[in-house]
């Protein structure tokens, strides 16, 4: 069998880390993405931030094929001859969509396609990028979260996003529920919390939207919502984790530290990057407001079911099981600050 590991996603944040700690350690990477002919582009990326062994390996052991979440063309070609598939591709919108069904669509069907093509190719294990939003929306934040919980899709304000997460976790097992007892292939999925931690280029993900705007003073304080976030590089170490340790197979695993204040990460801005230029807003947004400046501001939309809400889930399995020692709040907030001022994604106001 090879060690060949397919990544879906691979224009993605986490998917990007993920590829580079494979290469990194000596596997063949496959990645998807939704159109043709992104190899080099994908590579260009990477390089900089490999092993001088891995850099050297880079053009025989990385390609980029087409396939995308919303069509069963491509998926096949895409896994055959993987040992592994780490399925990240999903849609992750910074505002509300219109329509849920264009979130919900291409997350559900999407990972029912990877999971098809990969049991039919044989593949051993796959593991899939989920979220806490699988495990902590739509209900009430009473107690301490763990992996035998799961968000209620039809529950009090829950986004679309959250719901697109939950009915593609419950699918994806649901699939694995009606294999045939014969089937080697086996799942794990990992439920990450808003995930911090270096950009890699200067595209960033939805993820980088609240650093990216507490840097560059986008909203005059800070709303009052708190957040299970963590390191990019250790949602990343994580999945590599999971497609190699037996005791994983056939089971979730929450991916964050405890939950944050938003005001604390813009407190850190503030103190990191406050002397470079950058006048990060640390007063307290009151809720009212936000709600004003949601009417018409979409992404602020987003956050309103989550205003005052705190929210405790219970890492202890993925440090338990996986080994994960999770970095701190003060590493990935620092270090995706840093990144975006790296590569010109935020810049100091004059
Ligand atoms: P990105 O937006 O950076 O990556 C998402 C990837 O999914 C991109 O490669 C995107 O391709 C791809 N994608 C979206 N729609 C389709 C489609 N129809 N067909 C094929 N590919 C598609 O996000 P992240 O890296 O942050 O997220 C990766 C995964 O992690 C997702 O499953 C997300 O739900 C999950 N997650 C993320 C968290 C976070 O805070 N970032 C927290 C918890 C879970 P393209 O570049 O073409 O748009």
């Amino acid at each position: 069998m090879s060690e060949t590991v397919l990544v879906t996603g691979a224009t993605g944040f986490i998917a990007q880390h993920c590829i580079l700690q494979l290469l990194d350690a000596g596997y063949q990477v496959r990645g998807t993405a939704r159109s043709d002919g992104r190899t080099q582009e994908v590579a260009d990326i990477l390089a900089p931030h490999l092993s001088d062994q891995a850099r050297q390996r880079l053009r025989q052991d990385f390609e980029v094929v087409a396939a995308d979440l919303t069509s069963d063309l491509g998926w096949d070609a895409a896994v055959a001859g993987c040992r592994f598939v780490l399925h990240l591709a999903s849609p992750l919108p910074s505002s509300p969509p219109k329509d849920e069904q264009e979130v919900i669509i291409p997350a559900r069907d999407g990972a029912l396609r990877v999971l098809r093509a990969a049991s039919t190719a044989g593949v051993e294990r796959v593991v899939l990028t989920s979220s806490v939003a699988a495990i902590c929306f739509g209900r009430d934040r009473d107690h301490l979260f763990t992996e035998d919980d799961w968000s209620d899709i039809d529950g009090p304000n829950i986004g679309a996003y959250e719901r697109s997460k939950t009915i593609a976790e419950r699918a994806a097992w649901a699939f694995m529920d009606s294999l045939a007892p014969q089937s080697r292939m086996e799942l794990v999925v990992i439920n990450p919390g808003l995930v911090l931690g270096p950009l890699l280029s200067r595209e960033w993900s939805t993820s980088g939207e609240l650093v990216k705007k507490l840097l560059e003073r986008d909203v005059p304080a800070v709303p009052d919502f708190e957040f299970a976030m963590v390191d990019v590089r250790d949602v990343a170490a994580a999945h590599l984790a999971a497609m190699v340790t037996p005791e994983a197979s056939g089971q979730r695993f929450i991916c964050c530290i405890e939950s944050h204040a938003m005001r604390e990460v813009a407190q850190i801005l503030a103190d990191e990057f406050g002397a470079k230029g950058f006048k990060v807003p640390t007063g307290r947004l009151p809720n009212f407001l936000l709600r004003i400046v949601a009417i018409w501001d979409k992404q602020a939309r987003l956050l309103l079911p989550e205003i005052g809400q705190s929210v405790n889930l219970d890492n202890s399995k993925i440090r338990r099981v996986l080994g994960l020692a999770p970095r701190d709040l003060h590493e990935m907030t620092v270090s995706m600050a840093n990144s975006m001022i790296q590569y010109g994604v935020v810049t100091p106001r004059r």
